[in-house]
């Protein structure tokens, strides 16, 4: 890799000194060679170039590969030797890892890139969690209410503890499809296999751990855990918009075991920095196509914006067959990506991904009057302005059908 920097000083686990380091430039992958004695990468994934290298493929075919993997699952391979499985550890001590404490008000130190593989009843889950470090075996895990706080529930039903397994270092395509939301039940294991075929024409390889949970064969760090009926307080952290989240009383995860790689690198994700946008907002830009491109068939691409938090706003490009598909646009990118908030419909001859040219539609096509403002919606826990409910803002920008010789930028021949 062209663009990393290696940073050989010690650097101390509670200080920030991570947050500040990665923060100054955040195209830079940089490689901790001794964060509270252990190796760590943080900005890995922070731009769409650097995901789309990493798995080979151009930029603008990863919504594409992306849609179909969601589409079509593919199952995994296993392998009785996988790269985790080099060295194990019983007596786990979390506070020994090179796991940071981000900003100064949060919590605790966190996993952020931490990766949960649950199974249960022959169901397999996998998602995105943070987890803050209570002591040297247990973590704080903050569940919304979604798949694995369901499997949870049911778990408590049964009276049994949940198996888990948590999952460091794992690829971008194992990445990417942990970060999707899909129905419950889709193996997101398979997705990933999907995601992996796709770009490279193999599936992915996956091992086992001993408390019984299929997991990506190249994961650095592995924790057998369980997930306990007991609570403790999870917070404050900083999360995706950059502000504060506050304290909820969230599971206690258990960590029974630790499975390390030959030479382990503990992924740092930047809490509201650009990695963390995009690896949490790419997967739902598919999903969000799929239904603008229901309601508008010449729907051509959507986005959503770094200045959004890659969550709560985003960017549609259509071309209208007729008026108001501007307007149904909007209506359909809200049902696609749930916690969207804002969203800005284009003509095509915008280009999306440069915000100047989506302000200057903004500036040039829009009136205040043809705002479409949605009272009282469900949005995001995640923003500090929503109080319960969100009001979502739609902003149709695209020209009136016929009168674009008075739209569009004059250009030389
Ligand atoms: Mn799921």
């Amino acid at each position: 890799m062209d663009d990393v920097q290696v940073l050989q000083e010690p650097v101390d686990s509670d200080s920030n000194d991570v947050t500040r380091i990665l923060q100054r430039d955040q195209d830079m992958t940089v490689h901790f060679k001794n964060l509270n004695g252990g190796e760590a990468a943080g900005n890995l994934l922070s731009t769409r170039e650097k995901m789309a290298k990493a798995m080979n493929i151009p930029v603008a075919d990863i919504a594409k590969h992306l849609d179909n993997a969601i589409s079509h699952p593919v199952p995994t391979v296993f392998t009785d030797k996988p790269d985790f499985r080099h060295k194990l550890t019983e007596d786990v001590d979390l506070l020994s890892l090179p796991i940071p404490k981000y900003f100064p008000e949060d919590g605790g130190r966190y996993i952020t890139a931490g990766v949960i593989v649950a199974e249960f009843e022959g169901q397999r889950n996998m998602s995105f969690h943070r987890m803050m470090v209570m002591d040297k075996n247990h973590l704080a895990v903050r569940l919304v209410p979604r798949h694995l706080f369901t499997m949870h529930k049911l778990a408590k039903k049964a009276g049994k503890e949940l198996n888990i397994a948590i999952c460091v270092g794992v690829c971008p395509c194992a990445l990417l499809a942990a970060a999707t939301s899909l129905d419950f039940g889709v193996d997101e294991l398979e997705v990933a296999s999907a995601i992996r075929k796709s770009v490279s024409g193999a599936p992915m390889a996956v091992g086992k751990t001993d408390n019984g949970i299929t997991v990506p064969a190249n994961a650095d760090y592995v924790f057998e855990a369980k997930l306990t009926f007991e609570t403790a307080d999870e917070g404050p952290f900083v999360d995706i918009t950059g502000t504060y989240d506050h304290i909820r009383k969230e599971p206690v995860i258990r960590v029974e075991k630790m499975w390390t790689c030959r030479e382990p690198i503990f992924h740092l994700l930047l809490p509201g920095g650009y990695e963390h946008y995009l690896l949490m907002g790419m997967p739902r830009e598919p999903m969000m196509f799929k239904t603008v491109r229901q309601a508008v068939p010449r729907t051509h691409a959507v986005r959503l914006t770094e200045g959004g938090c890659c969550w709560l706003h985003g960017v549609v490009s259509i071309t209208k067959n007729k008026e108001g598909d501007g307007m149904n646009a909007i209506m359909a990118a809200f049902t696609g990506h749930p916690s969207l908030k804002q969203v800005i419909v284009v003509d095509d001859d915008i280009d999306i991904f440069d915000d100047r040219q989506v302000e200057w539609a903004v500036a040039t096509r829009f009136q205040g009057n043809r705002m479409l403002r949605v009272p009282d919606a469900a949005g995001s826990s995640l923003d500090p302005s929503a109080s319960g409910t969100t009001w979502k803002v739609g902003i149709d920008a695209t020209m009136p059908l016929g009168k674009e010789r008075d739209y569009r930028r004059a250009v030389l021949d």
